[in-house]
């Protein structure tokens, strides 16, 4: 006997041996390499069907939930290499679903497979933003309004669905929720769970739709020795939009960008562009908005005058060619009972010549 060699400390065979100086049966004996407890419980909301996982609540298919729920609990031995798995669920109820699993891999480099099954089982719960609204918690309130006008209904539409927009661009946040909206008169208000989404909200209509925002804090509260606060959004859509034939300064001008601070407006008889605060513009009036502009085809043309068919009469009509004229077609308007023709901006390109 070779007193010098190895041999296993469990049952003195001889070597190969693995883990802690074992031979193969005593190593597969002693060395649990996969734990998986009987059943698992996890939280479904109620309201809206989240899941939690992992301290969020999110929407995920039911595979990768239980995908979750198993690497949540399963305890795999240190000596655990090249593992992998297959899971397959059996629903048993409502509330009830049997995971059968199958592991394979190698402990201390031998081989093993193992069958386990876990029962997971769902309970009802209420998540964050379910628990806000039913709270009726909200943080925020976006009024939008025209300036000197009421909104129309398509008007109201657009806007509105800018906020759907903008919450499918915005990584989720359980605050980002509507409490509830409501029409009131001359616009409609929305109320938020947040902030922030208000604020959002409120600069992505001025980029798109131009107009001006006003924000008033009000204190509702104490907590923790702090104010709390909510926070009116108030938005005012201008009278205009771009596009729009407007009188200003005694001149006609079309709307042709929003900058934030005003408009920048294009003059019609002549290539000026002008940049205008909302307050210089205050003063305009529309004269033939987007839709009341139409193209027409012209019958005879110079270099400065043409023809076409007076779309309302069908009588030919005399104009003078906007000063950025190319092509057979122009696009007019009537102010004070006369047709202009109107140079070309890129929201005409939009509306389908
Ligand atoms: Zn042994
Ligand atoms: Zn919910």
């Amino acid at each position: 006997m070779d007193l010098g060699g190895e041999f296993c400390v469990a049952c003195g065979a001889e070597p190969p041996l693995f883990y802690d100086r074992m031979c193969k049966k005593c190593t597969l004996l002693r060395v649990t390499p996969i734990v998986v407890p009987e059943t698992v419980q996890h939280f479904q909301c109620a309201r809206c069907g989240l899941h939690e996982v992992g301290g969020r609540w999110v929407d995920l298919p039911l595979e990768e939930l239980y995908e979750d729920i198993l690497s949540r609990v399963l305890e795999v031995h240190d000596e655990v290499s090249g593992l992998d798995f297959g899971l397959a669920a059996e629903v048993i109820d409502d509330r009830n679903t049997r995971l059968h699993l199958q592991f394979s891999g190698e402990v201390s480099g031998i081989p093993f497979a193992e069958e386990h099954q876990l029962l997971a089982r769902r309970s009802n719960s209420v998540c964050i933003t379910c628990g806000r609204i039913a709270g009726n918690y909200y943080e925020a309130t976006v009024q939008l309004r025209s300036a000197g006008r009421k909104l129309n209904e398509d008007e109201l539409a657009t806007l509105r669905a800018s906020l759907n927009s903008l919450l499918a661009e915005m990584p989720p946040d359980p605050m980002f929720f509507i409490n509830s909206e409501n029409s009131v008169v001359g616009g409609y208000d929305v109320i938020l769970g947040s902030k922030g989404l208000a604020r959002s909200w409120a600069r992505y209509l001025v980029r798109n739709w131009g107009g001006q925002i006003k924000e008033t804090n009000s204190v509702v509260g104490m907590k923790d020795g702090m104010d709390v606060t909510r926070l009116t959004v108030l938005y005012r859509k201008p009278g205009y939009d771009i596009g729009d034939v407007v009188r200003w300064r005694k001149n006609l001008w079309r709307i042709g960008s929003w900058t934030g601070e005003g408009a920048m407006v294009m003059r019609i008889n002549r290539a000026e562009r002008t940049g205008a605060t909302w307050r210089d513009l205050e003063k305009l009036s529309v004269q033939a908005t987007l839709s009341e502009q139409f193209f027409v085809d012209l019958i005879t043309q110079d270099s400065s005058v043409g023809e076409f068919l007076d779309p309302e009469k069908w009588t030919p009509v005399s104009i003078s060619l906007p000063y950025d004229h190319s092509g057979n077609k122009i696009k007019v308007a009537k102010v004070d009972d006369e047709w202009v023709a109107l140079p070309h901006l890129s929201v005409d390109d939009t509306e389908g010549v």
